[in-house]
């Protein structure tokens, strides 16, 4: 579908929904996918303090954090329903690449079952700098030490001058794209995200998906693509208002129109519970996870609850006339 085509069907939000809708549930019928999950983010020390952030912390803030493979087992060590762990934190000098290693060893020790999703590709970038190893190197090692997937963050809008009015110099488009492309090259799956709900048109939006729809035909190696909404609590852009519902669905459904990734995400800490179903209709087949504290959406404001039970996430696909299917962190069924 071209740009002129995606546009008509923008002004025309219903026939847009219809439109994703019916792509997806050509892929999966009325299934939706779900995981057991638990996001854990490391440190909240970051070096990088991005404008649009709402997580990082300087080291000696009061609420700075860094935690210790003891902590992680602690942490996990009573949650053995789990079958995924992702892991993202902020760009810590004092948390060293060995250190993170251990961490995911302690992770399989402790839940041997569980699937690890591992890092963005600014934190590989980071890694790769502060160790003097090649982007490789890096990749390989959190092959080695059981990671299957790479998170998706750090993408925000691939676009230099996106990147310039988020006030972030991490990461740059180029390197982000490069870094997947050197996982899925080394046979680490990866998912891709995209900041929206900030300075972005609907140009930068449509630039940014072609960019990864681009990738994507060359490698296979995305497996879900993620839309967050920007929460602007806590960050230097606070006078931003959050995206309406319905540019959110317009996101989703454009998304999954545009992209051949498999999978589209509606994460509810992100969007909302209540969009987040309605997304279900409109083009999105995974509705996350469990989660059990999520932190990165809430320090920016959002109202969702920490997790969700299982139990509650099964509930609402099911009462919307949904099939729950769960998932583990390359989407076999578990
Ligand atoms: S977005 Fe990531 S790199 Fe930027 S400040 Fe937050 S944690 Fe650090």
């Amino acid at each position: 579908m071209n740009n002129v085509a995606l546009k008509d069907l923008l002004n025309n939000p219903l026939d847009l929904f219809n439109e994703a809708h019916k792509k997806r549930f050509s892929l999966y019928g009325k299934n939706v996918f779900f995981a057991k999950n638990i996001h854990l983010n490391l440190t909240n020390i970051c070096i990088e303090r991005c404008g649009f952030c709402p997580f990082a912390r300087n080291k000696g803030d009061f609420d700075a954090y860094k935690l210790t493979p003891d902590d992680v087992v602690l942490k996990l060590k009573d949650l053995r329903w789990l079958s995924e762990v992702h892991i993202t934190s902020g760009l810590n000098p004092d948390l060293k690449w060995k250190e993170v290693l251990k961490i995911l060893d302690s992770i399989k020790m402790t839940l041997p079952k569980v699937t690890i999703k591992s890092l963005t590709a600014v934190e590989v970038e980071f890694y790769a700098k502060e160790e003097g190893k090649p982007i490789e190197k890096i990749i390989e090692d959190l092959l080695d030490h059981g990671s299957i997937s790479l998170t998706g963050g750090g993408a925000e809008i691939l676009k230099d001058d996106m990147r310039k009015r988020l006030l972030t110099k991490k990461t740059s488009p180029e390197m982000w794209l490069k870094i997947h492309e050197t996982a899925h090259k080394l046979g680490l799956k990866s998912n891709a995200t995209m900041l929206y709900g900030h300075f972005e048109t609907f140009e930068d939006i449509l630039d940014h998906l072609n960019l990864i729809e681009r990738l994507q035909e060359k490698t296979g190696g995305f497996q879900a693509f993620i839309p967050l909404k920007f929460q602007p609590l806590n960050t230097k852009f606070q006078h931003i208002k959050p995206a309406t519902s319905i540019k959110t669905l317009q996101v989703i459904a454009i998304s999954r129109l545009v992209l051949s990734i498999p999978h589209i995400k509606a994460y509810w800490p992100s969007i909302g519970q209540d969009t987040a179903l309605m997304a279900l209709w409109a083009g999105a087949d995974d509705l996350e996870g469990t989660l059990v504290d999520e932190k990165i959406m809430h320090e920016g404001g959002s109202t969702e609850p920490g997790g969700l039970s299982d139990e509650s996430l099964k509930n609402m696909i099911t009462e919307i006339g949904l099939i729950p299917v769960e998932r583990n962190s390359i989407y076999e069924r578990v």
